[in-house]
């Protein structure tokens, strides 16, 4: 898949969004030898005045197979990692203080990736504007598509009096994110089905600061997580010894948390040994400081109409709890760029069908496992049940290998679709309600024979005992 052959038309493409999504699919097209111009609403993070505004603020993100595979055909996937740091597993912090690490793979010990958002976004800027035939435009905002024809409107925002400029392209990619203008453009075409929901809880980002020493205040190769039932504290590390916290919550919950010293009172009940690598100051500074931010799940079918195509949240937006909403993203160019080679002779229109129909599903998929994965996190991962079926599921791993792959794993460290993800899954439980009917079943029968073999025994002494008396 690296660069164009002969029979492949060299295309001319317009990204709407230069944000994850869209700055890896202009690597990855750019590579390939296509025309790519991306539009991205926003200032060059890379400038000075964007750098001087995100400082201080360093946001993470897990990084996993189906990314770094991405990243791989960017040919930046060394590049990530070394900057990332690795997580083994969840680091689970009970209400009593006490600590527990749960690997992710305690067969293999393999891991996922605390990556900067910042860092990452620079890099695949950097790196696509490498290429000669990419050229990146910021604060270009898209606000008109007629995708049947190819042609976007992009603002300038730049300027005192905004300018606006029309594009014609060969195929347009709509990276612009969960609330997608393309998008927007594309739901107005008749048989576009689209589903928004906004989850009743709501996220803020926290500090834990590095130590004096610029060690991490707690384990450094863990997700932290603090599951309280209805509510979840989570923190990943960053590369400065900090870690980026962020507290999951009902957002009444948030409501009631007005005063320092209801902050206070809160983190001191709920997360002890949190507020004590917080700090009490920095904690009700940054608490009172910020807004808890919403969290929208979305869905679209079809991602394609005429010439336009939807990646990334554009696509499927998702809430955040199985830190795969950059992974799938990024798999969604992976996906683009193969089917792309593979019918390199049919027009984009047909190839977009194609794209869509292979993803809607996996899209459709991931976005349910992710609404899952927060009662997971926040709630199961306390239960006996969910740890005795966490401790059979990996046992079997290591005998059956991939025939049985607990579901975390074929998520996360695999690129097997999302929809294969959750049939595997329901074949396990299947398995283990079987076997589970069979074991009652089993015991029934033997606790039955017993009890019956007993009786006749007890009854054959008694009457033996009742004849040695008589006969005595
Ligand atoms: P975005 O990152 O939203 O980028 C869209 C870009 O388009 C932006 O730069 C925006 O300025 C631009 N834009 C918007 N409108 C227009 C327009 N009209 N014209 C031009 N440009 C426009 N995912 C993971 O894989 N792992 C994680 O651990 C993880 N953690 C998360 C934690 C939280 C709290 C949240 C909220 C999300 C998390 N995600 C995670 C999801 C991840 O952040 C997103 O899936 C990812 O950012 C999507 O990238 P994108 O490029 O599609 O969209």
């Amino acid at each position: 898949s690296a660069s164009l052959d002969n029979q492949q038309a060299r295309k001319r493409i317009v990204i709407a969004g230069g944000g994850l999504v869209g700055a890896l699919c202009a690597c990855i097209m750019g590579r390939k030898g296509h025309q790519v111009d991306v539009y991205e609403s926003r200032p060059d993070p890379r400038s000075e005045r964007e750098q001087a505004l995100a400082q201080g603020r360093s946001i993470n993100l897990a990084l996993s197979a189906r990314g770094r595979a991405a990243l791989a055909r960017a040919g930046l996937e060394d590049t990530v990692i070394s900057q990332a740091i690795p997580m083994r597993g969840r680091m689970i912090h009970s209400a009593n203080g006490s600590k527990k690490a749960i690997l992710y793979d305690p067969n293999t010990e393999q891991c996922i990736y605390s990556v900067s958002r910042q860092f990452l976004n620079e890099i695949l800027l950097s790196e696509a504007e490498k290429n000669p035939n990419v050229s990146l435009h910021f604060s270009h905002k898209l606000v008109e598509s007629k995708v049947d024809k190819g042609v976007v409107t992009f603002r300038n925002n730049e300027n005192i009096v905004p300018t606006e400029v029309e594009i014609e392209s060969d195929l347009i990619i709509g990276a612009d994110g969960a609330h997608s203008a393309l998008r927007q453009a594309m739901l107005k075409r008749p048989m576009t089905n689209f589903s928004q929901m906004y989850i009743d809880h709501a996220y803020m980002e926290l500090r834990i600061p590095a130590k004096e020493n610029g060690q991490h205040a707690m384990d450094t190769h863990y997700l932290h997580i603090w599951p309280r039932n209805e509510f979840m504290l989570i923190a990943l590390p960053n590369l400065d010894g900090s870690f980026t916290a962020t507290l999951f919550m009902p957002i009444p919950i948030f409501g009631e948390l007005q005063s320092a010293e209801e902050v206070e009172a809160f983190f001191t009940r709920e997360f002890p040994d949190a507020i004590r690598v917080i700090g009490k100051e920095l904690l009700i500074k940054d608490f009172l400081s910020s807004r808890p931010s919403h969290l929208i799940s979305v869905k679209c079918n079809p991602l394609n109409a005429g010439k336009g195509v939807l990646v990334g949240d554009a696509a499927h937006a998702m809430v955040p709890f199985y830190g795969q909403g950059m992974n799938a993203g990024f798999e969604d160019i992976l996906i683009l760029d193969n089917i792309f080679d593979i019918y390199k002779h049919e027009p984009v229109e047909k190839v977009l069908t194609r794209f869509s129909q292979s993803r809607v599903p996996n899209a459709h998929a991931i976005c349910e496992l992710a609404l899952y994965n927060y009662v997971e996190m926040r709630c199961l991962v306390n239960q006996s049940v969910f740890i005795l079926r966490r401790f059979l599921d990996y046992r079997l791993h290591k005998y059956f290998g991939k025939k049985w792959t607990p579901l975390y794993n074929n998520v996360t460290f695999s690129l097997t679709p999302y929809s294969e993800c959750i049939q595997h899954k329901k074949w396990q439980d299947q398995v283990m309600s079987k076997v589970k009917y069979a074991s009652w079943t089993v015991l029934s029968f033997t606790t039955l024979s017993a009890l019956i073999f007993w009786k006749d025994f007890v009854q054959t002494r008694v009457h033996d005992a009742l004849q040695l008396v008589s006969m005595k």
